[in-house]
């Protein structure tokens, strides 16, 4: 039994068997073979397999997200017949004698180099799908895995995973996350929360671990590899308690969110996916106060159509049963890269080409996910918000997109709500302190404190290094936030908290004081909160 220490940045404890996700293809060495006839064949079994994962991956995306995400599977697989790539490879394995892994990287460098080199953006952007291919080959050929499907539910174990990587995963399938770099306020550790999966950072991972037992307990920040059955018992005792205080909380059902001084709050649930409704329902959520859309983006494979858009937020629609869902439109861009909206280079990418600035440049994605929000307006109450927001210019230009949608719908005959609730996050310095202004242009604002805190200390979210500096409580988060509600205020405009401070029951007291009408919490934490607005002045 080895145990480890790292941070705990999801509660809860867990024990199964690791799954290590090799994210990236480790270094192929150019193994001498001298059979080289047997290792064409094991190169064209290995192509046989790889159609054949291929295929599944296609079949799943046409299922899930329409045929404009499954063509790329099609591409992938021709790419795997090419006659060029074919030749280089079976020429070294037979020329230079190599194994076909490396053969295969060698053919996949070079044809990716050439093709990154090129003036034409859309061979330019081949170059991904050819090292996308040889990843595959060289996974299936040396028995690595990076299946996001396990078998059975897993511990997985990573370096890091970005928020694109945690979203392919199948829930069901998973127990706990573990990994060497990873802020508690990443989109990573936000999701763990969001799943209700315990999760621990900063340990030193091994991939030996693969396929072992292990138990992580995200309270106290500690992963044990070969657990004895003394610890098991202490998990289990762990576990015990945790179901305890959840059935302790659960008399906070049903009751409403009313201070002791008598001041109501909306406390409702963020979520990312229409299937965090359910857990949000459970937990007794007023509504959704935060619909992180952008993890629809992430899921596919290219941008998703329209009607996949609108039967999604139907569903939530439908699901929260005249209860509101606030929908923040995609906040793509930062730590938050979908593989088909190539940013370019950027030095900086947290205060680079993200969320609204996006949907402002490419007014064809914008329109797309608000006429898929405002067709689905009809089957519930639903709410837009725009996130990313620095001036009023931009909450002017989406509303006039807004408008020109909303005209375009009448003339097509189909219904939607006419004047669905519209409403900004303010995550930026910028719009906290132009917050009087802004308020006069929407009806609700929700403050997204993750991001503020970032932009007001200048303090990367994402940086596990810095998060000793990253102090959501610093005097001047704390004044943007009651300056905002101030400002919300005296133009009759409601004001929320999103961001991961909402459930910081240390400061509870201090939002009531402050005068805040909604916070929207990880659907896990929604009663604790309750118990804490129940129990504030
Ligand atoms: C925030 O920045 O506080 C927020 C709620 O948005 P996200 O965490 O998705 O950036
Ligand atoms: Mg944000």
């Amino acid at each position: 039994m080895q145990q480890y220490n790292g941070k705990g940045i999801a509660d809860g404890v867990a024990a199964g068997p690791i799954l290590y996700y090799d994210r990236g293809r480790q270094p192929v060495i150019p193994a001498a073979v001298e059979d080289t006839g047997a290792e064409l064949k094991r190169y064209e079994a290995a192509k046989t397999e790889a159609h054949k994962q291929l295929q599944t991956l296609c079949d799943k995306a046409l299922k899930k997200a329409g045929k404009e995400s499954a063509a790329i599977f099609e591409v992938h697989r021709m790419m795997l017949d090419d006659e060029d790539y074919n030749a280089s490879v079976t020429n070294r394995i037979t020329g230079e004698k190599v194994c076909a892994e490396y053969a295969v990287a060698a053919t996949g460098d070079e044809i990716a180099g050439k093709l990154s080199a090129m003036d034409d953006d859309y061979l330019r952007a081949r170059s991904a799908d050819v090292e996308e291919i040889s990843g595959l080959m060289i996974r299936i050929l040396s028995g690595t895995s990076a299946m996001t499907e396990p078998p059975e539910p897993v511990i997985l174990v990573a370096e890091d995973l970005s928020p694109s990587e945690t979203v392919q995963f199948d829930r069901s399938k998973l127990l706990a996350f573990v990994t060497r770099d990873c802020s508690a306020n990443s989109h990573t550790a936000i999701l763990a929360r969001t799943m209700n999966l315990p999760a621990v950072t900063g340990i030193d991972i091994d991939s030996s671990w693969n396929g072992k037992q292990a138990v992580v307990d995200g309270c106290n920040g500690t992963v044990t590899i070969d657990p004895d059955e003394g610890l098991m018992n202490e998990m289990l005792l762990l576990r015990h308690r945790d179901e305890e205080h959840m059935q302790l909380l659960q008399q906070f059902k049903g009751r409403p969110t009313v201070s002791r001084s008598g001041r109501k709050i909306r406390l409702c649930a963020n979520i990312g996916s229409v299937t965090d409704t359910r857990a949000a329902l459970e937990n007794d959520a007023e509504g959704i106060g935060l619909f992180r859309s952008e993890f629809l983006y992430l899921e596919s494979n290219g941008l998703p159509t329209e009607e996949l858009l609108f039967n999604c937020y139907k569903t939530v629609a439908k699901d929260m049963a005249g209860k509101q869902v606030v929908i923040r439109t995609l906040d793509l861009g930062s730590d938050k890269q979908a593989a088909y909206l190539d940013p370019g280079h950027e030095a900086n990418p947290a205060m680079g080409w993200r969320g609204i600035r996006i949907c402002l440049d490419r007014p064809d994605i914008f329109r797309t996910q608000l006429r898929a929000i405002y067709r689905a307006s009809s089957f519930g109450d639903l709410a837009v918000m725009f996130p990313m927001i620095v001036s009023l210019d931009e909450v002017r230009k989406c509303k006039g997109i807004m408008a020109d949608v909303k005209a375009e719908l009448k003339k097509e005959g189909l219904p939607f709500k006419e004047d669905m609730e519209t409403g900004i996050m303010i995550e930026t310095p910028a719009a906290a302190v132009i917050s009087e202004s802004l308020a006069k242009e929407v009806d609700f604002f929700s403050i997204g404190t993750n991001d503020l805190t970032q932009y007001t200390l200048a303090i990367d979210r994402q940086n596990a290094k810095l998060e000793s500096i990253y102090d959501s409580h610093h005097p001047a988060v704390l004044e943007l936030i009651r300056m905002t509600i101030e400002n919300g205020h005296k133009a009759g405009v409601r004001v929320g908290i999103c961001g991961e401070l909402a459930a910081d029951t240390s400061l509870t007291q201090t939002f009531l004081d402050y005068g805040v009408d909604e916070l929207s919490v990880s659907p896990s934490f929604i009663l604790t909160v309750r118990s804490a607005v129940i129990n504030a002045d």
